[in-house]
C-alpha cells in the first residue's frame, strides 16, 4: 500500500488507474491541499508577497539587487516546512516529484541558458549524501551544470537573520558561465542571502544575468 509521505495515510488510487500505470501520488489530498501556491502581488525582485506590486525594502537596500531576480512557488507554511525538512534530511527524492511540474514550467518561463544547483559545502554533502537542489533539477527533467562550489562555513541555520543578511562569500565559480544567463534552483528563499551570494559568484564567472526559482518563500 502507498502511504502519504507526510501523514502516512493511504494514497491508494483507483485500481483501474493503477492498471494503466499511474503512480500513486507522494502526498494524500489533505496534505497536498495544505500547500499554498504564491499568487497575487509580490516584490518584483524577490517574489515576497506584498500588498501591491513593488520592490520590497530588503531588495531596495541590497547593492546590485537587480542582478538576480527570484520566483518562488509556495508559501513557507507549517506543511511546507514539514515537507522540506523531510525532503532535506531524509533524502526522499519522491518529494521532489511534487514540485517537478511547477519547476519545469517556471524554468521555461525564466528561459535561461544554463541551470545550476546551489551547491552544499563538502562536509554537509558528505553528511546528507544528497543535494536537495540537484534533486529538484533532476526530477524536473532539467540538466544542471556544475558552475559553482561552496566553501566550508558555519551552519547558516545557527546564525541570526541579521548575520545571514551580511554573510561572507562562501561560493566560488568552477564552470564557464561567461556571457550566459543562469537559473539557480533551491528549496527555500528566506533572506535571499544564499541566492545573492551564489549570484555574485556567477557574476564573477562572467554570467550575463541570474534568476532563481525557489520552491518556498518565507513571508518575513
Ligand atoms: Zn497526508
Ligand atoms: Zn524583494
Amino acid at each position: 500500500m502507498s502511504r502519504c509521505l507526510l501523514c502516512e495515510n493511504s494514497t491508494e488510487i483507483d485500481s483501474w488507474r493503477a492498471f494503466f500505470g499511474a503512480k500513486p501520488p507522494p502526498l494524500c489530498e489533505a496534505c497536498l491541499s495544505t500547500l499554498k501556491k504564491i499568487s497575487g502581488p509580490s516584490c518584483k525582485i524577490c517574489a515576497r508577497p506584498m500588498e501591491k506590486e513593488a520592490v520590497c525594502p530588503d531588495c531596495l537596500a541590497w547593492r546590485k539587487s537587480t542582478f538576480v531576480t527570484n520566483a518562488s512557488l509556495y508559501h513557507y507554511n507549517d506543511a511546507m516546512q514539514a515537507l522540506i525538512a523531510r525532503f532535506k534530511y531524509r533524502g526522499d527524492y519522491a518529494l521532489a516529484d511534487i514540485f517537478a511540474q511547477d519547476i519545469r514550467t517556471a524554468a521555461q518561463k525564466a528561459a535561461c541558458d544554463l541551470v545550476c544547483a546551489v551547491p552544499l559545502a563538502p562536509s554537509r554533502l558528505a553528511e546528507r549524501r544528497f543535494n536537495q537542489s540537484e534533486a529538484l533539477i533532476e526530477r524536473a527533467g532539467l540538466t544542471g551544470m556544475p558552475l559553482l562550489a561552496r566553501k566550508e562555513s558555519d551552519k547558516q541555520s545557527k546564525k541570526s537573520r541579521k548575520e545571514r543578511v551580511g554573510s561572507r562569500q562562501t561560493f566560488y565559480p568552477i564552470g564557464d558561465a561567461a556571457g550566459k544567463s543562469v537559473l539557480l534552483i533551491d528549496d527555500i528563499y528566506t533572506t535571499g542571502a544564499t541566492i545573492r551570494l551564489a549570484a555574485d559568484a556567477l557574476e564573477e564567472a562572467g554570467a550575463h544575468s541570474v534568476k532563481s526559482i525557489t520552491v518556498a518563500r518565507s513571508g518575513s
